[in-house]
């Protein structure tokens, strides 16, 4: 047997135990170990299976085998406002539009391995990801959304025709019953497994900026903080990169638990009453994965900062008008989060800041200012060309 089919560590207190378990006997959650020598960044890889020898054995089938390699590139029109040097990590590039694919793509490989069913507790993007993954692999799927799901909301998850529920009574009860459901792959948004997939995005950013000072990110259920963090310890301990770029974690001033308790100095954040935000993508109000990304952040000298809809609103208004990048609300709080710690001055002008774009604006359809106008065709080149002629004075 293998290293890699040993099971599972606790990263907070070191304890094993079986590769189907998703939290530890303390609580906290538990993830993949890695052997340091298995690691080899080798410049920027086509998707993530260039380092399958660091993941969980599995077998990607259709679009599961395109998830990773996103172009990672300089921002330099976003700089003034950010107040350090932006490089964008495109997320958006991933299969179905969000880097839960990463997570989605190893673990519907895994379960394709037994031709075991697939389950997700999501109304957005990782409830889209499993099911395309699944649809793909030929594995049964099934999706558990909350009863009052927008229609606009449940079309993009139905076209991948998952088995839908909608459940009725506590939405948030569900992560753990999902858990618990036998004979079914359970890829919730921190279980061990997805991790695993979307650490590589890590790997992708040491690879292309090995010297970067900081990555941010917004984060809801701290999976995906974990992960980053789990990355970049695995390339310091094998002696890869020098030490971990801070991570500073983003959340919705709505619904801001981690950003709570990383402001009172507790370990681990309290349950809150989430308000509305349009950054609906990472409201947990009950992050499972809190503890883990309050660490994330601490350990590195990072941050966790939250951001007010109207910063989340113009920060998405500029990513698209000056970078062309249509973000999600949700993904464009990396954006508004750098105005934060620009404003606390937790950033130097020179510092390299890798904002990760987590997931596409191009499902949403953001509110335009007033109408453009109606000309007739005759008028069509004295009209452009004194716009345009006029612009340029
Ligand atoms: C899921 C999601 C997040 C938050 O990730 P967590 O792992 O739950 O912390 C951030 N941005 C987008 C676009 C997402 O879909
Ligand atoms: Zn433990």
């Amino acid at each position: 047997m293998s290293r890699r089919d040993r099971g599972l560590v606790c990263y907070d207190c070191g304890r094993r135990a079986p590769a189907d378990r998703a939290r530890c006997s303390c609580g906290e959650p538990l993830w993949f170990p890695v052997e340091p020598a298995a690691l080899a960044l080798n410049g920027h890889p086509a998707n993530l299976w260039q380092y399958a020898s660091t993941l969980p054995p599995a077998d990607p089938i259709g679009i599961a085998r395109t998830a990773g390699g996103t172009p990672l590139f300089r921002a330099a029109a976003l700089d003034a406002a950010a107040g350090c040097r932006v490089h964008i990590k495109d997320e958006t590039a991933n299969p179905t539009g969000s880097f839960k694919d990463r997570g989605s793509a190893v673990g519907v490989a895994v379960a394709a391995r037994g031709t075991r069913p697939v389950l997700t507790v999501s109304h957005g993007n990782m409830a889209r990801s499993v099911a395309a993954m699944a649809a793909a692999a030929g594995l049964e799927c099934a999706v558990l959304v909350p009863a009052d799901i927008p229609p606009e909301r449940l079309g993009p998850i139905a076209r991948f025709d998952p088995a839908l529920f909608r459940v009725e009574g506590d939405y948030g009860a569900l992560y753990d019953d999902a858990l618990d459901i036998d004979g079914a792959v359970a890829l919730n948004s921190d279980v061990p497994l997805r991790v695993a997939g979307q650490k590589t995005l890590a790997y992708e950013i040491a690879a292309a900026l090995p010297e970067a000072d900081g990555v941010v990110l917004p984060v809801s259920s701290g999976g995906n903080a974990s992960a980053v963090w789990k990355g970049f310890r695995e390339l310091a301990r094998a002696d890869v990169i020098d030490e971990p770029p801070a991570l500073y974690l983003v959340q919705s001033a709505a619904c801001a638990p981690i950003a709570t308790a990383f402001d009172s100095g507790a370990t681990r954040p309290a349950t809150v009453d989430a308000g509305e935000t349009i950054a609906y993508s990472i409201a947990n109000p009950d992050p499972p994965s809190g503890a883990r990304a309050l660490a994330a952040a601490r350990e590195t000298g990072g941050a966790v900062v939250a951001v007010g809809d109207e910063a989340i609103r113009r920060a998405r208004a500029r990513l698209s008008t000056r970078a062309g990048i249509a973000a999600e609300a949700a993904a464009a709080t990396s954006l508004a989060g750098l105005q934060e710690l620009a404003r606390r001055e937790l950033l130097q002008v020179d510092d390299d800041v890798v904002a990760v774009m987590t997931g596409t604006g191009l499902l949403e359809a953001p509110e335009h200012g007033e109408q453009p106008p109606t000309i007739t065709r005759e008028a069509v080149a004295e009209a452009v060309g004194e716009h345009l002629g006029g612009r340029e004075a």
